[in-house]
């Protein structure tokens, strides 16, 4: 007997009506004869409502006191689940991550899994129990209850199915696949029956948020089966291959936008080794992601240097480099926090070439003005203006003929 990983995002479990559907789809699991560990998500809405009355108290709430707060909309979700489970006539159980010593560390928001205890969910399916999990959460060494970071319930199920070498983890959300693009952004957007592990890694950390990057990463890691399927229709969805890539006939496979960019500009920076190591040293030690960076000539002694951190701490980035100003000489700074990054992504990019050049003329056509550029092996990055997602996105999967056909 097979143990399947059924994990349910928020708008799966957002209404009571929607928690009986997913009754429903894990009795059709289990009467295949399978052992079913769903994971959830809370109630759709239920994270953003916790987070935004610790907010009303505090703009920068306690991180622990956060977790605690935002890992109750999962209590909620599964303890319902359960209910509607045995009220069908079907044994099943649920539980916290605490109680399946999902242990993490203790960053709290952004925790990462070190270990999960099997020993209740095996005892449960071995007596013919449905295991309900909550996603998203986890629990340190000393006991605080902490949260893995927003999208985190994807990873919790991967991680759990990993733990009980499961034969499948399938992610149901609210569209039926993995996209050629977000389908609500450009409508044209075609369904992927497969898509490669490498491909839908750069996807999740390049905005695609149908899966969290840590689930990918950590599905690759331990070569966990992995699915994304709809909780609202049938079908197969679209499966994550390990397999090596296939040489691929188009050189883009997807294109993604990251939301919620800020960038800070830097000009005329004198001693520039040093200050630059100096500022990225104080942005790591605030725990400041960097993500792209362009370092520019500006004169044979100075530079100019852009990079881009996540809009939410623009300010605390803003504080950092004025303090840095105080001490080494900069001619102005500057900064933008209304961007957004797009990606174009594909495996082809390895064997075909100007895939950079065809993205910036149909941009420039388009009259999208690009603030930076980053290049990786299987992707080119832009970084534009908030207002314009949607058309760079859509001119985008046109120019790459990713477009469904009609
Ligand atoms: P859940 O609550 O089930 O975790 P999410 O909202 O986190 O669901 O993720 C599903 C959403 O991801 C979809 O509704 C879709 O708008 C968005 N999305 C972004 N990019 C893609 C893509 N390439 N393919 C499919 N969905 C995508
Ligand atoms: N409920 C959490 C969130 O909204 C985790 C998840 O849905 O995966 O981010
Ligand atoms: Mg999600």
């Amino acid at each position: 007997m097979a143990i399947i990983v059924q994990k349910f995002g928020g708008t799966s479990v957002g209404s009571l009506k929607r928690i009986e559907a997913v009754a429903e789809q894990i009795i059709k699991t289990k009467n295949q004869g399978h052992q079913v560990v769903a994971v959830l998500s809370a109630m759709s809405g239920d994270t953003n409502r916790l987070l935004n009355l610790a907010k009303q108290l505090d703009a920068n709430p306690s991180p622990r006191e956060l977790d605690m707060l935002l890992a109750s909309g999962e209590q909620v979700s599964i303890s319902l689940l359960a209910i509607a489970l045995i009220k069908r006539g079907y044994s099943a159980v649920s539980l916290l991550a605490a109680q399946i010593g999902l242990k993490t560390n203790n960053r709290f928001n952004k925790a990462r899994i070190l270990d999960i205890d099997t020993t209740r969910m095996l005892t449960e399916l071995q007596q013919g129990h449905i295991v309900i999990v909550a996603g998203f959460q986890g629990c340190d060494d000393e006991g605080n209850i902490t949260t893995l970071g927003r999208g985190g319930s994807d990873t919790s199920a991967v991680a759990i199915a990993t733990a009980l070498h499961a034969k499948e983890c399938q992610i149901y959300t609210d569209v039926d696949g993995v996209y050629t693009t977000d389908p609500r952004v450009d409508a044209t957007a075609k369904k992927l029956d497969h898509i490669t592990f490498d491909e839908m890694l750069e996807m999740a950390s390049a905005g695609a948020k149908v899966l969290q990057n840590r689930a990918v990463e950590y599905a690759g890691k331990h070569k966990m089966p992995l699915r994304v399927l709809s909780s609202f229709s049938d079908g197969s969805g679209t499966k994550i291959e390990f397999s090596e890539q296939s040489v691929a006939s188009h050189p883009v496979s997807a294109i993604t936008a990251h939301q919620d960019e800020a960038m800070l500009s830097l000009v005329g920076i004198a001693e520039h080794g040093r200050v630059i190591a100096m500022l990225f040293n104080e942005l790591a030690n605030a725990d400041i992601e960097v993500d792209m960076i362009v370092q520019t000539a500006l004169s044979a002694e100075k530079i100019n240097l852009n990079f881009t951190v996540h809009r939410n701490v623009y300010q605390q980035a803003q504080l950092i480099v004025a303090g840095l100003n105080n001490v080494v000489q900069i001619d102005a700074l500057s900064g933008n926090d209304r961007l957004v990054k797009i990606s174009a992504i594909g495996n082809g990019m390895r064997s075909h070439t100007g895939v950079a050049a065809s993205m910036l003329s149909a941009l420039y056509d388009a009259g999208i003005e690009v603030y930076l550029i980053s290049t990786a092996e299987i992707k080119i990055s832009v970084l534009v203006k908030q207002q314009d997602l949607t058309s760079a996105v859509q001119v985008l999967h046109t120019k790459f003929e990713l477009n469904a056909k009609k």
